[in-house]
C-alpha cells in the first residue's frame, strides 16, 4: 500500500476526537509530501536539525512537533517553529524551553514525559518527580510554556496486558493533573500510542498517538 493508503486507512480506524501524529524521521521530504497531500499536517520528528530542515523546505501549514529526548542546546534551533515538544522531563529543559519562546516572543506548549515502561533505558520523570517540578516556584513563575498534556511510551513487548497496565497508569496520572489551578499547566493533551500499541492505548484513554512505521514503512 501507498504511504498516502496507509495514512488513510489508519485515520479511518481513529475515534474522531484522536490526534494522529505522521512520525516522518529518517524519512525524505517526498515521503512526508505523499502524507501531506493526503491532508496530514502534524509531523513528529526525533532530531531537531533534521526538523528545521524539513520544516524551511515543506509547506508552512505544517504543525511540527519533537517527540525525541531534547538536548537544552538545541532548543533554540526549533523555538521559532515548534509547534509541541513532547520529550520534556526536566525543569532545567523547560527553563530553556521558556528562554527560547520568550526570544521569540511566542508560548510553547510542552508535554511532560513520565516513565512508565519497566525498560530503564526510558527517558521519563517518575511521579514524584513530576509532582515537585509541578509545584516549584520556578515552573509557577514561567511565562512562555505550556504544559499542556503527558507523554510516556510502555514497554516493548507483546504481553498485551503489561502495556494495558502501563498506558492505564499513565492515564490515572494524566485524571490526577486536573485539578490544577496553575495557569501554565492545562493538560488536555495524554499522547500514548505507537505502531505497535496504539490499540490499546485509544482503550485506555489516549488522546493522540504517534505512528511511524505503520505510516511510511519501516526505518533503517
Ligand atoms: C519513533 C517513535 C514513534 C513512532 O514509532 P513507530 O513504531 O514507527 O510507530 C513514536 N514515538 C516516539 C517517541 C518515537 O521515537
Amino acid at each position: 500500500m501507498s504511504i498516502a493508503e496507509n495514512l488513510l486507512s489508519i485515520k479511518s480506524t481513529l475515534p474522531e476526537h484522536l490526534t494522529l501524529v505522521a512520525v516522518s524521521k529518517t524519512k525524505p521530504v517526498s515521503d512526508l509530501m505523499q502524507a501531506y497531500d493526503a491532508g496530514q499536517r502534524i509531523f513528529g520528528e526525533n532530531k531537531i536539525q533534521e526538523m528545521a530542515e524539513k520544516w524551511e523546505e515543506m509547506p508552512k501549514d505544517i504543525q511540527w512537533q519533537m517527540i525525541g529526548h531534547v538536548q537544552s542546546n538545541k532548543v533554540k534551533f526549533m523555538a521559532p517553529f515548534v509547534n509541541l515538544i513532547h520529550g520534556v522531563d526536566s525543569l532545567k529543559l523547560l527553563q530553556e524551553i521558556d528562554k527560547q519562546a520568550k526570544k521569540n516572543d511566542r508560548t510553547i506548549d510542552c508535554l511532560l514525559q513520565i516513565h512508565i515502561a519497566e525498560e530503564e533505558t526510558k527517558f521519563g520523570l517518575n511521579e514524584e518527580e513530576l509532582t515537585e517540578l509541578l509545584s516549584s516556584t520556578t515552573f509557577h513563575e514561567m511565562k512562555n510554556i505550556k504544559v499542556s498534556g503527558i507523554m510516556g511510551m510502555a514497554t516493548f513487548t507483546d504481553n498485551k496486558e503489561q502495556v494495558k497496565k502501563e498506558f492505564t497508569h499513565l492515564k490515572s496520572i494524566f485524571d490526577k493533573l486536573q485539578d490544577s489551578k496553575e495557569e501554565n499547566l492545562q493538560p488536555k493533551t495524554l499522547s500514548m500510542g505507537m505502531s505497535g500499541d496504539y490499540q490499546i492505548a485509544i482503550d485506555c484513554g489516549s488522546t493522540m498517538v504517534r505512528i511511524g512505521s505503520s505510516i511510511f514503512g519501516g526505518r533503517n
